[in-house]
């Protein structure tokens, strides 16, 4: 049977970033940049005023205060978005708002704050300008021919904000990778379907496919297949769409093989045991060419795998090079039992204390009970060899993908 690192290893191995395409920024957020976004302006593209004020000759300003303030004579209104029409000569100012260009022959902005009115047609300066104050100088963010975003950037709303103040509507980038999702057991019903005796409803569709989502990805098709093996083969080679497959269930040993036998037959299989908990029968392989999870269909167990094994490969898929989840360390507030020799993942409520990470188990630890996911933002890990860890030991805890702490 595989370590956790060796089968995760071994999946991320197993596949490669999907291909580039163009997409719109907001469709590309989010994703991976395939080609870098050269400036082909300057950022800014002009000197402008970094506040509303007035522009003028700094050295015209010397000496100027609030006793001894300077009369200036105000040449122009220069709004954001207009174009200055006359040069400031020593004696004058323009009225300037933040975001317009600096007028030729000035090379300083005073804040309003620091002028009042004067007589009609003038402002009497309170305070001396250094030169360049208030002014963002043209280029000072980048230079046209610099590489403003690199090949493998991941994009997010800063990003994809300079892609369009640089005046791009598109970026080449790497698509979301898209799942088809099948669930198995002939006692899982839809919910909003009637309850039969014996019959349970579907909860891994939803958490499978919200898995999906909240890993940037996308979910294809999601299909049901009845605990019979033709069934399940019909549902495998009905997955043209995905770059990736998810069933849920059928994998241990109780459940006649289902999933492993029907790979076997349309597939490939790498591996359908790991030394885990939860999770011990977790099957991957290939079908056409397609990376394919058996995840377990017990549902705690269905979102560990997923976080542990689906979202690293989903991750590479993506185009990211960083594709396993981080662990930290955090201090225990109360006893975990554990025996060897699997690793095990404990549902757990992690928060920041004084002196770092504390992390509390939750109460409920069986892989059938989804009340333990209630409120969980991580996993405690406890090795294989562990005996159980006590209050206020250190141990190694994984934030949930994209959990706050
Ligand atoms: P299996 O991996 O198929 O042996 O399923 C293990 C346990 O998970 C069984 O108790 C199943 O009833 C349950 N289970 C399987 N699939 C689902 C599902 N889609 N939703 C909720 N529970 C499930
Ligand atoms: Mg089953």
């Amino acid at each position: 049977m595989l370590t956790v690192d060796e089968a995760q290893a071994l999946v991320l191995d197993a596949v490669s970033a999907l291909p580039p395409r163009r997409m719109s920024l907001l469709e590309a957020l989010g994703c991976v940049l395939a080609e870098p976004v050269v400036a082909p302006i300057a950022l800014p593209p002009f000197d402008n005023s970094a506040m509303d004020g007035f522009a003028v000759i700094a050295q015209d300003t010397r000496g100027a205060t609030a006793e001894a303030p300077r009369a200036m004579k105000v040449i122009e209104d220069v709004p954001a978005g207009s174009e200055p029409q006359r040069r400031v000569q020593p004696g004058t100012a323009a009225r300037i708002m933040t975001g317009a260009p600096v007028p030729a022959g000035a090379d300083a902005v005073l804040l309003v704050e620091h002028t009042r009115p004067g007589l009609p047609g003038e402002v009497d300066v309170l305070a001396a300008a250094k030169p360049g104050d208030n002014i963002r100088p043209r280029g000072e963010d980048i230079e046209p021919g610099e590489v403003a975003l690199a090949a493998g950037q991941a994009l997010g709303p800063g990003e994809l904000g300079l892609a369009a103040a640089l005046g791009g509507t598109e970026v080449s980038a790497i698509r979301p990778p898209r799942v088809v999702i099948i669930t198995t057991g002939s006692e899982v019903v839809a919910p909003g379907e009637e309850l039969r005796p014996g019959a349970i409803y579907d909860s891994n569709q939803v958490t499978m496919a919200a898995s999906v989502l909240a890993a940037g990805a996308q979910v294809a098709r999601c299909m049901h297949a009845a605990d019979d093996e033709a069934a399940v083969a019909e549902a495998l080679a009905d997955c043209g769409e995905a770059d990736l497959i998810i069933t849920v269930g059928g994998v241990s040993v109780g459940d006649y093989d289902l999933v492993k036998t029907a790979l076997q037959r349309v597939g490939e299989i790498k591996f359908w045991r790991i030394l885990m908990k939860p999770g011990k029968p977790v099957a991957f392989g290939h079908v056409d060419g397609r990376a394919l999870f058996g995840l377990p269909g017990n549902p705690v167990s269905a979102l560990v795998t997923f976080e542990l094994l689906v979202a690293p490969v989903l991750r590479k898929l993506a185009g990211r090079t960083e594709c396993l989840p981080a662990a930290i360390k955090a201090r225990l507030l109360s006893d975990v039992s554990h025996k060897p020799p699997r690793r095990e993942y404990v549902q757990a409520v992690t928060r920041r204390a004084e002196d770092g990470y504390v992390v509390q188990p939750q109460a409920k630890r069986g892989s059938a009970m989804l009340t333990s996911t209630v409120g969980a933002n991580s996993l405690v890990v406890l090795p294989e060899e562990s005996r159980g860890e006590r209050a206020g030991d250190l141990v190694e805890v994984i934030p949930a993908a994209g959990a706050v702490l």
